[in-house]
């Protein structure tokens, strides 16, 4: 008798940003185009928090501000299926990406994928800048106060060593 393979579930942690646009609903519908994907199960997502614009030469408070959350979700996709799916959903939100750096009406970041460490052109995980920004670790400690950042360590720790300049979001400013 031949049994069928059983497909791996990993855990993910992805992040999400928004500056323009209705970026609440963008985010929220984000995550739910996500949760409806096949291969995705268990989209449990952070409340939101508010933040200056980080330009390449520093934060620009001139900038409209940025909403940023986080969500885990358990998938049976691979790494680069994932990130196929994260782009598809940016495209399907007029994400364009001339400006590096520049607003953006949404940008989703593959933060950690179970335990993998993948660097190849396309995917970078666990994310290289995700222990330096407050706007990833904030919301994740929100989301799950004993979070672990592979290879950094606690994201509480790492969120009191870079100091959280993000604001909680109660939906009433822009
Ligand atoms: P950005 O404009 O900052 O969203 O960067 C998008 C580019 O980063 C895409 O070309 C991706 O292939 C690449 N990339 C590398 N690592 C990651 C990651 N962990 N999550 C999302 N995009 C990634």
């Amino acid at each position: 008798m031949s049994a069928t393979p059983m497909k791996q579930l990993t855990t993910v942690l992805l992040a999400f940003g928004a500056n323009l646009g209705d970026r609440e609903a963008t985010i929220r519908e984000a995550q739910m185009m996500i949760a409806n994907a096949a291969g995705v199960s268990e989209v449990k997502a952070s409340p939101l928090r508010e933040t200056i614009a980080f330009r390449i030469d520093g934060p620009d408070p001139d900038a409209p501000k940025y909403l940023n959350g986080v969500a885990t979700l358990t998938t049976t996709l691979g790494a680069h299926e994932l990130l196929d799916l994260v782009q598809s959903v940016e495209q399907h939100h007029g994400r364009t990406r001339e400006v590096v750096w520049g607003d953006r009406t949404l940008d989703i970041d593959i933060i950690v994928f179970g335990g993998k460490a993948i660097a190849d052109e396309r995917l970078r995980v666990p994310h290289p800048r995700a222990h330096e920004r407050d706007f990833v670790l904030s919301p994740w400690n929100d989301l799950d106060p004993h979070a672990v950042l592979m290879g950094h360590g606690r994201v509480k720790d790492l969120l009191e060593a870079v100091g959280d300049t993000t604001t909680a979001y109660d939906g009433a400013s822009a």
